[in-house]
């Protein structure tokens, strides 16, 4: 095989990126004796293939050379040398940063060269094994042939609108064409990833391969000829077209509520790509990215995005002495913690006071994995050797052997210092313990005398469901060993999820800013407004469920709990409403127990228990100046103010990442502080100074905000991004 190291370079990539001769960035290339040529993404000193400009000019010097040696060649194949990644789309940074032009730039430079790609004379086959996303999926569709490898890596999809735009390196031209409408409106407009067997499935794919056996099966692919594929007249016919655009744009606002942008757009674009030529339908994709781009909906998504990959960073934490980890508490979140380590590979003691609750425990995550099974998260075999990864207990066995010990007991503070005072003399010295308490402060529960070395000592504070939630507060107490909170920080990026780092204060950060909105909306419940008012309410702004259902999913029992540790530390304004005993009196736990706010009935949930408000004679939100819904966001903005001003977290972005991830706060708004500067912080100062008047000091305006007069101006300086 022989390997050319100097490509001739084309004028567009030589002037933007002028480069040492034989010195590779992205891709390289290869020509075989069998006349093939190997493109190769491998993006130096990164475990990640992406496009950004110089890849793409790249990979143009390359295509260029084809075309010019043509017929040298008998085929392309397009491959990754990274582990887990085809490619994995567009640089969103770049896009992100770009200005209208040079995005305009970008994207017809990506357009052009995928479909000269389109437009090769000879067999050209994408081999995908690992993520194949966006701008990755984009380059396999200009491709004749894709095949991919059935491992788990490999995930095929277009999240473009995820990010608020639309695929527009011909994805939301040449898809439909592919697979018929309805098979990529389903992809394009949801943004969902698919294994190699639902791709092929659909047809995106043409073959399913193991990777060390990708080459001689393009070969076959190749020799066997152009493949046949479905001519889908049926469903890309105009008339069919029409009923299925509007029945696909009715599904959209009802899931969207009118929110997001661009899966409107991607459906414009991708019912017209099947009345006019391939040129103007990539224009409409470019005009559409570019409208898109300018929108606040998309800002705020890729912002939402970009701060994510930002807390993903490791920040060079000490590894955990031992890759074995202890979960004191069975329950709830005790058992979802324990199935989520262990299906990272983590051995798992998981504890609990007697064999009722670890049997119980153990019920919750077979049932998890049971669900994994189905869903094809995990395979039979993963699950089982997750399974046997968890050793359960109900007497206190040795532990030292686990690097980390996780208390996911019962929410009281002498629960919590006896467990602490056991487990300080009963693990390695070298063993960090977290408690993942909701709201209690850890300078409280360290505070008991008997627990040796209190500086290892910290909060992890989980989200429920563990499996689904990606964030975990990790909260350093105020002796806290700095290490130890690395260390944790890393540990939380180890096993999938994202930290933000915050200040022991009750209820941290996300419980503190989202529980004065659920017991507000308790209140206003109890003052005879009935529940799906107000649960739609906060619906509308683009909530993922109103408060009261909320409410429900953690349990009333939890929830009271979270609220006393709030009322008792912020005596001035937090009250917690009487409503809430009165349920827990009345056996209205919430989802666990099948009635709360709602009656459960399998997956179906209904309004159950207005005749359980005592009818205070509230004003009716139609009567209020303030509409609820903004009166339950203008508490959260309030709060979110004074956990800032306090220091509990370092930055405005944590709080915001914080919400979005921890409870899917209206991801298009960009979280409470990005939504208070849109709409303006002297309006918002305005409307809590009116609703304290009424309503009492809850309302009152936070000092910070106040001072906020031009919050643009104050908090530019400490915005990351
Ligand atoms: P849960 O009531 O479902 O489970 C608590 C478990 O702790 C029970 O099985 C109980 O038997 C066990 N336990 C009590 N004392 C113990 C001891 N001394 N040693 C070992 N086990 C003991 O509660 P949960 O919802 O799983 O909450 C656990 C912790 O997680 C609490 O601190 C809670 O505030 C916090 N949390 C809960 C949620 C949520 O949504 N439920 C979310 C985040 C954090």
């Amino acid at each position: 095989m022989i390997t050319l190291l100097h490509p001739p370079k084309s004028s567009f990539a030589e002037c933007l990126y002028p480069r040492k001769k034989g010195v590779f960035l992205h891709v390289q290339r290869e020509l075989g004796e069998d006349g093939i040529v190997r493109i190769l993404f491998d993006r130096n000193h990164s475990s990640a293939n992406i496009f950004d400009e110089a890849a793409l000019c790249e990979l143009e010097e390359h295509i260029t050379w084809i075309e010019r040696n043509i017929v040298d060649v008998c085929g392309v194949y397009f491959e990754s040398k990274k582990e887990k990644i085809f490619l994995a789309g567009a640089d969103i940074k770049t896009l992100n940063a770009a200005p209208r032009k040079q995005l305009e730039r970008i994207i017809g430079t990506g357009q052009v060269l995928f479909e000269r790609i389109a437009q090769l004379p000879v067999p050209t086959v994408a081999m995908i094994h690992g993520a194949c996303l966006g701008g990755g999926l984009e380059l396999a569709l200009a491709c004749g042939w894709r095949m991919a490898s059935s491992d788990k890596a490999t995930r095929i999809g277009l999240p473009e609108v995820q990010l608020g735009i639309i695929p527009a390196w011909g994805g939301t031209t040449r898809l439909p064409k592919l697979i018929g409408l309805p098979n990529a409106l389903s992809m394009i407009l949801t943004g969902r990833q698919l294994s190699a067997k639902a791709a092929l499935k659909l047809g995106v794919i043409d073959e399913i391969a193991a990777r060390e056996n990708f080459e001689s099966h393009a070969l076959e692919a190749v020799l066997r000829g152009r493949p046949t594929r479905k001519a889908h007249t049926l469903v890309n016919h105009s008339t069919a077209a029409r009923l299925i655009r509007a029945r696909a744009s009715k599904d959209v606002l009802k899931k969207t509520h009118g929110n997001y942008p661009a899966p409107l757009k991607a459906l414009e674009v991708a019912v017209k790509s099947l009345e006019v030529d391939v040129d103007t339908s990539l224009e409409n994709e470019r005009n559409a990215v570019l409208d898109l781009a300018e929108t606040p909906e998309t800002k705020n998504l890729i912002r939402a995005f970009l701060l994510q990959e930002r807390a993903k960073k490791r920040v060079g934490g000490r590894p955990l002495a031992h890759k074995e980890a202890a979960v004191i508490g069975a329950g709830v979140m005790g058992a979802g913690i324990a199935y989520w380590l262990a299906t990272r590979g983590y051995r798992v003691t998981l504890q609990d006071i007697n064999n009722e609750a670890t049997a119980a425990g153990m019920g919750r995550i077979h049932k998890n994995l049971e669900e994994a099974v189905a869903r094809r998260v995990l395979t039979r075999l993963e699950a089982r050797d997750a399974a046997d990864r968890i050793f359960a207990t109900s007497t206190p066995v040795s532990l030292e052997r686990a690097g980390i010990v996780i208390e996911a007991a019962t929410e009281k503070l002498a629960v919590k210092q006896a467990i602490f005072r056991d487990l300080s003399a009963r693990t390695g010295p070298e063993a960090v313990l977290v408690t993942n308490t909701s709201a209690l402060p850890i300078g409280e529960i360290v505070s008991d005398s008997g627990i040796v070395h209190p500086e290892r000592i910290l909060g992890m504070h989980f989200f429920n469901p563990v499996h689904r939630m990606p964030l975990v507060e990790v909260v350093r107490g105020a002796g806290s060993d700095p290490e130890a909170v690395r260390s944790v920080a890393d540990f939380v990026r180890d096993i999938g999820k994202v930290p933000v780092v915050v200040a022991d204060s009750p209820g941290f950060v996300v419980n503190r800013i989202l529980m004065p909105c659920l017991m507000e909306a308790a209140g206003l419940f109890d003052r005879s407004i009935p529940v799906h008012e107000i649960d739609k309410a906060m619906v509308d702004f683009g909530m993922p469920m109103g408060p009261l259902r909320l409410l429900d999913e953690v349990g009333l029992d939890v929830a009271l709990q979270v609220a006393n540790t709030l009322s008792d530390a912020f005596p001035d304004r937090f009250t917690v409403p009487p409503i809430l005993e009165r349920m827990l009196d009345a056996g209205l736990f919430g989802r666990k127990c099948g009635a709360g706010f709602y009656a459960y009935e399998g997956k179906k949930q209904r309004p159950g228990i207005d005749a359980m408000a005592c009818h205070r004679g509230m004003v009716r939100d139609e009567d209020s100046a303030v509409p609820m819904g903004e009166r339950l966001v203008l508490l959260m903005v309030n709060e979110a103010a004074r956990c800032l001003e306090e220091g509990v977290v370092t930055s405005p972005d944590d709080i915001d990442l914080a919400m979005l991830l921890g409870t899917g706060w209206a991801p298009f708004r960009g979280g409470p502080i990005r939504h208070a500067r849109a709409a303006g912080i002297p309006g918002i100062v305005k409307k809590l100074e009116e609703l304290a008047c009424i309503e009492g000091p809850l309302y009152q305006p936070s000092p910070l905000l106040r001072r906020w007069e031009n919050l643009e101006t104050l908090l530019e300086p400490r915005r990351v991004s």
